[in-house]
């Protein structure tokens, strides 16, 4: 199935005169804009900065003239790369095929052998595992991830891991915008850590410039319930009784499983909210549009794919208590089992295989979304947006066995996508964290 298409009167994706700055103004526009950064690697007129909802958005330096011939080069390699233009799944044969995670090689429960790893990330500390590995064996000068602001901790910024110490130091979700890809260069040797928007425009990328996706770095990705906005973040520690500007830490998860947001303010106040508080009740309620129709939440672009591999109550859903952290490792491609394989074998992580059937079942947001993509792009596009062209997804044949279920969609979507955006403030979190407590 492929989307396309909008009416907000801009040239579409085939318009083949069309300029750089159009093309990227037209993705942020329509709400499709991840903030990946993959739009700073195709042309360096562009740069990203937190609008005023907090979410990284890019924006094309008017002052930096290029000639005609260059501008419609980039703003065709951005419409190739951008995954807020459009996503098709990769289609390398892979021998299994799943309706919520797509295909892939091979799966298994994984954590980090090493306990301190394991306690400081996220869910089992797999990935920084695997970065700690990649840069100690020399099979990698260094890992592109992600980690807090020296300078401002409340920030998220990318990160260059070289040793052990900046693994551990990068290691734990961060719940906040982030491009990682703007540090990915394809005919480098860093691997990257990054979302799934984040691995799925470095492959768009690669096939853009014709660099084989062999020859490429390996992707390391997660699973991705989206993005928050920064304000987020912002209001929550403060809600917390620490000024996001006064932090000296903070820190989303991880430090156990799932582990809690704490918050450090310089003058030594600390504040900590749970997981299902932090991320349930506040940070994940404030997320942007282009995650909520995201067709690929669970990393079908990277080498490898990480989840949390909840326990499961009585009901079948996730239990969020704290335990020794359990990841579900994927190998969507042969070189990211053998990758996989190596660090089994070198004693880096501890595994054994598992069915993707039981991984469904504690993975609620990401199977729906699934099923009810296509009635959230029915509501989108009824709302007057464009939205992505997805192709390869098979969201025809999920929302005729959803068809209720995308009909719902449709509307809660046109009517949400109507309403004014509102990003809780920290009024809203101070007055929900004193009515949870
Ligand atoms: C925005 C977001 C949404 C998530 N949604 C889900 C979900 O729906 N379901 C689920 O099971 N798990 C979700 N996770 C958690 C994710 O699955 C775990 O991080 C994953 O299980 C890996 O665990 P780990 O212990 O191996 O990671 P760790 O060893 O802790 O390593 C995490 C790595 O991710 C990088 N990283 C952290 N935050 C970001 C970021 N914002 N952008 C780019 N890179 C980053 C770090 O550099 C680090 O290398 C989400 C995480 C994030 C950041």
């Amino acid at each position: 199935m492929s989307t396309s298409s909008g009416r907000d009167g801009h040239p579409g994706p085939s318009a083949t005169n069309e300029r750089l700055a159009g093309a990227v103004a037209r993705v942020v526009r329509n709400g499709n804009c991840s903030g990946c950064g993959a739009c700073a690697l195709v042309s360096s007129r562009v740069s990203l900065d937190l609008d005023e909802d907090g979410f990284l958005r890019p924006s094309v330096a008017a002052d930096c003239a290029v000639d005609a011939a260059t501008d419609r080069r980039e703003a065709r390699l951005f419409r190739r790369t951008c995954p807020g233009d459009r996503l098709a799944a990769p289609r390398d044969p892979r021998p299994h095929d799943s309706a919520t995670f797509g295909r892939y090689v091979q799966a298994w429960e994984a954590w980090a052998a090493d306990p301190e790893v394991r306690f400081a990330g996220s869910s089992a500390g797999a990935l920084t595992a695997l970065s700690t590995w990649l840069v100690e064996s020399g099979r990698a000068p260094s890992v592109v991830g992600a980690a807090s602001d020296a300078e401002r901790p409340a920030r998220t910024v990318p990160v260059r891991i070289t040793s052990r110490q900046e693994a551990l130091a990068a290691a734990g979700s961060r719940y906040a915008p982030v491009g990682t890809v703007a540090g990915y260069d394809p005919s480098g040797p860093a691997p990257l850590v990054g979302k799934p928007c984040e691995v799925s425009a470095a492959r768009q990328l690669n096939e853009a410039l014709g660099v084989p996706d062999a020859a490429s770095p390996i992707r390391l990705t997660f699973f991705c319930a989206g993005t928050p906005s920064q304000r987020a973040t912002e209001s929550l520690a403060a809600a917390l009784g620490v000024p996001a500007d006064q932090a000296v830490s903070l820190r989303y998860r991880g430090n156990g499983w799932p582990g809690e947001f704490r918050v450090v303010g310089r003058d030594g106040t600390a504040g900590a909210a749970s997981y299902e508080e932090s991320w349930g009740r506040h940070l994940g309620r404030n997320l942007q549009w282009r995650c909520k129709i995201c067709p690929d939440g669970t990393g079908g672009d990277g080498d490898i794919s990480v989840g949390d591999f909840w326990r499961a109550d009585e009901n079948g859903y996730p239990v969020f208590d704290d335990a020794d952290g359990s990841s579900v490792v994927i190998a969507r491609t042969e070189r990211g089992r053998a990758l996989v394989e190596a660090a089994i074998a070198a004693g880096v992580l501890v595994a054994r295989p598992v069915s993707l059937d039981a991984v469904e079942a504690i993975q609620p947001l990401q199977r729906t979304r699934r099923e009810t993509l296509l009635g959230r792009l029915a509501g989108r596009l009824a709302a007057g947006r464009r939205i992505p062209r997805y192709r390869g997804y098979g969201l025809l044949a999920l929302a005729a066995r959803h068809l209720s279920a995308n009909l719902r969609a449709a509307r809660g979507t046109r009517k949400r996508s109507l309403a004014p955006r509102r990003t809780e403030g920290a009024a809203d979190a101070v007055a929900r964290v004193r009515a949870d407590s």
